[in-house]
């Protein structure tokens, strides 16, 4: 599993000029530190070619989710189980160890069920519904009335506004943690020329692109060290892996071409998230600029 301390505040690591968390900056609501780059930009689209970290960093993933996805196929066909799953009612259902997943345990009951759960929790933890299970368990399926639901899908929500903040920016992500009733992600530019309000009509337009495309979430549990190559062009996630991370492996997500260091769990596919709406800009202006987007 990883480190559970990846959720630490990426904001209150100072790396070169950004002294300051941002989450200051959100509380600010990013009036005064956004009037000198609001308002006269026409706004921003997609960069064309998209940042070449993307594609170093997809080349690496697939590479590694080719060897772990034979791995887990071997270890379905060699050491799967039986094995019981218990749910809340106390009804026990069969299901066969690194094969059967909570998404097929809630098919099995109803399809409705299945469309409306968000996530699951296998033995009290949170578990992405397309994971196998490995062992006997009890299961709950979580729906959106549920908080812990509501966190999850205010977190698959930030990598949304997070895949489409590297396509349109290019900077580095930073942290994305789900807030009451919404989330936000940080990212750290280079420069902060140009960034203001008038670029939410793109970042949401494509917000909406990567809604439609029904982009998976995959999980994939990666070496430390092999992280470190991958997220070799942000600072950020390197010191989030050098001083946070104290086990040999932890996981990075992938939907479409965002890869990011995280703990999960996430929806099972960004077609999941409904809508979402951009309502600030914030920026530390220091030499260079840390940008938080909220959205609610
Ligand atoms: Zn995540």
């Amino acid at each position: 599993m990883a480190d559970q301390t990846v959720v630490e505040r990426m904001s209150e690591l100072q790396v070169d000029g950004s002294k300051k968390g941002a989450k200051e900056n959100g509380k600010d609501g990013g009036k005064k530190k956004n009037k000198n780059v609001a308002g006269d930009s026409a706004g921003k689209t997609e960069l064309s070619p998209p940042p070449q970290y993307i594609d170093e960093r997809l080349t690496l993933y697939a590479k590694l989710k080719a060897e772990h996805d034979a791995l887990i196929a071997e270890r379905a066909a060699k050491d799967s189980k039986p094995i019981k799953v218990t749910l809340p009612d106390g009804k026990v259902v069969d299901a066969e160890s690194w094969k059967t997943t909570p998404y097929q345990v809630a098919c099995e009951i109803s399809q409705g069920l299945a469309d409306n759960t968000v996530i699951a929790k296998v033995n009290d933890d949170v578990w992405d519904l397309d994971r196998p299970l490995e062992d006997d368990c009890s299961l709950q399926l979580l729906k959106f009335d549920d908080e812990d639901a509501q966190a999850v899908y205010w977190h698959s929500s930030a990598h949304i506004l997070g895949e489409a903040m590297e396509r349109v920016y290019g900077g580095c992500l930073c942290y994305g943690p789900p807030i009451e009733n919404g989330f936000y992600y940080d990212m750290f530019l280079d420069n902060n020329e140009g960034v203001s309000s008038n670029d939410f009509p793109c970042l949401e337009n494509l917000c909406k692109k990567i809604i439609k495309e029904k982009q998976p979430f995959e999980r994939l549990e990666i070496k430390k060290e092999t992280l470190l190559e991958m997220f070799k062009y942000n600072k950020f996630k390197c010191r989030i892996l050098n001083e946070k991370v104290t086990t040999p492996t932890t996981t990075v997500y992938r939907c479409g071409p965002l890869i990011d260091l995280c703990r999960g769990p996430h929806v099972r596919h960004t077609g999941k998230i409904k809508t979402l709406k951009i309502h600030k800009v914030s920026l530390k202006k220091t030499k260079k600029a840390c940008m938080t987007l909220c959205c609610y």
